[in-house]
């Protein structure tokens, strides 16, 4: 065969192998990119494990009409502009594939007004070359995404769909994810007409608590231990508890805003809980690092759950003092509590 450059579709189709594993990671992408709209409240509607179709609909920024063919667009981000902006990236994205990739293995809708923008307009992508149609319509102040049919032209992606219960199942694990991660903004999901899952706002620390029972589980709620620490411009805040092994697991680590699963991460913990576990138990936490975005590459991952530390050492040794010092303490007051 000639070399020859792939059609438009095609080669959305094979990025799309990296970033949209299943309906889970739609929604993972489609929330993101209403948190760096600025959204303050994102509703989800999800059909049939999401196969069948995901709406969601944010109160953001919007997209104004001249952009709409460019949001479509593989490798097109309003979000970065030059190598120094992802080494100091604040935003969840800066790929500019997202849409490109999910609209070239579903039938993608995009609606949005930007609100000094008077009318709203819906675009699609289509065909092999993933032309772009507009057309106006009526929408309120924001964005709508709607997905159709996921994977109806990619059979082989589409084998490896599990059943509608357990795609919802990643779909609302990744709703926890994410609403650990924002307080600052209400969600809400609908599975096949039914209202499932509602975090509304949560600006004070005890409704930063209620969310946090309501995602995990009452019990880590109530129980668990609040820790706040920094050294050398490394901040770790959240909360951790033991819990006996037939409650599910809650494990949320987020460094700068984004969860992640990571080796030097967990190694830390684990060692930092080492010796403390009861024989049935793990360790539970929600906990937050923070540093300079500089001194992390979020650009490791397509899916970006990983992260690459430069001082790496020095992080994992602070999460692991942090965890330790919390640890001892609680130890040490109930043993305390226990002899008097
Ligand atoms: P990325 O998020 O990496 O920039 P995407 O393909 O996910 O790439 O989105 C492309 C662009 O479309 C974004 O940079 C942003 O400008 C715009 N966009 C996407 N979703 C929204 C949204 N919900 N609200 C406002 N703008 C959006
Ligand atoms: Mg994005």
């Amino acid at each position: 065969m000639p070399i020859q450059i792939l059609p438009a579709r095609l080669a959305n189709q094979i990025a799309a192998g990296e970033v949209v594993e299943r309906p889970a990671s739609v929604i993972k992408e489609l929330v993101e990119n209403s948190l760096d709209a600025g959204a303050d409240k994102i509703d989800l509607e999800i059909d049939r494990g999401g196969h069948k179709r995901i709406l969601i609909r944010d109160n953001g920024s919007g997209i104004a009409r001249d952009e709409l063919e460019l949001a479509l667009s593989r490798h097109a981000t309003s979000k970065i502009s030059c190598l120094d902006d992802l080494e100091q990236i604040m935003s969840l994205g800066f790929r500019g594939e997202a849409l490109a990739s999910i609209s070239s293995v579903a039938r993608l809708t995009l609606t949005s007004k930007p609100a000094t923008q008077s009318e709203a307009w819906q675009a699609k992508a289509e065909g092999r070359d993933m032309a772009v149609q507009l057309q106006p319509t009526a929408h309120p102040d924001g964005t709508s995404v709607e997905v159709l049919d996921l994977f109806f032209n990619t059979p082989a992606r589409r084998k490896f769909l599990r059943s509608e219960k357990t795609e919802f199942q990643h779909i609302d694990e990744t709703l926890k994810r994410i609403a650990l991660s924002r307080f600052d903004v209400a969600f809400s999901l609908k599975h096949n007409g039914k209202l499932l899952r509602h975090y509304p706002k949560a600006n004070t620390e005890a409704s930063r608590q209620k969310r946090v029972a309501l995602v995990c589980s009452a019990g880590f709620g109530e129980h668990a231990l609040n820790i706040q620490s920094q050294y050398q411009g490394l901040h770790l805040h959240g909360w951790l508890a033991v819990q006996s092994s037939n409650t599910p697991d809650h494990q949320y680590f987020y460094v700068n805003g984004r969860m992640m699963r990571d080796k030097l991460i967990h190694h830390a913990i684990r060692q930092a809980f080492e010796g403390l576990l009861p024989p049935e138990g793990h360790a539970a936490y929600v906990l937050y690092l923070q540093l300079d975005a500089r001194e992390v590459d979020v650009n490791v991952h397509p899916a970006k759950h990983e992260v690459r530390f430069h001082q790496a050492r020095l992080v994992h040794d602070f999460i692991f003092r942090a965890l330790q010092d919390a640890l001892n303490q609680a130890t040490a007051e109930i043993a305390q509590e226990d002899s008097t």
